[in-house]
């Protein structure tokens, strides 16, 4: 067998007007120390986020936020214990990533993001063709956002210092994933230039 490998991150440059910025899951129960499914790596993600974020309001590349939101008896419970609850404070995305007016924010039931919300209803609409995914958990939802969207073909960039993971192993192999299956582009927060 030969040895998989990832490719090093690398500059990109997109245009406002066909890009999207996504940002997975940023919310208290995966993010903050006291949330029910903590990801102890995400908060040193939450800065490289809202530089991105910050960076993307400048120039205008749209924002979306999605947000893991579960009913009371969600199956999803029966694998991961209670999280998300509908309306809960942990549910809600961390304070220093708050959507601003006009941001959408897609409410969604699965690890995937496009999976029964409007997510791809906007980004045709808008004529979106890249997309920077941001968030957590990297090979759960990020990964499967990620993945939906390439199967969908938008271009996927992954800026690795924006995404966490519960072990160095998973964060590693959502990165394989990406790159090697869905051809996504890893790159750094600092490395995204937005014309
Ligand atoms: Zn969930």
């Amino acid at each position: 067998m030969t040895e998989a490998s990832i490719p090093e991150a690398e500059p990109v440059r997109l245009s406002r007007r066909d890009t999207a910025l996504v940002i997975v899951d940023m919310q208290n129960d995966f993010c903050h120390p006291r949330g029910k499914l903590f990801v102890p790596t995400s908060p040193a993600t939450i800065p490289n986020i809202r530089s991105l974020l910050e960076k993307a309001r400048r120039s205008g590349v749209r924002v979306f936020f999605t947000q893991d939101w579960h009913d009371k008896d969600d199956p999803e419970f029966g694998i991961w214990g209670e999280h998300a609850l509908a309306g809960s404070w942990g549910a809600e995305i961390v304070e220093e990533l708050k959507p601003a007016t006009g941001e959408v924010v897609v409410r969604k039931l699965r690890y995937d993001g496009f999976y029964g919300t409007s997510l791809d209803h906007y980004l045709s609409m808008h004529g979106v063709k890249n997309l920077l995914i941001t968030g957590t958990v990297a090979n759960i939802c990020v990964l499967h956002t990620a993945g939906s969207a390439a199967l969908r073909w938008h271009k996927i960039y992954v800026p690795v210092d924006c995404v966490s993971a519960l072990t160095e192993f998973d964060l590693k192999a959502a990165f394989r994933q990406i790159t090697f299956l869905y051809r996504g582009v890893l790159t750094r927060s600092e490395l995204v230039e937005l014309t």
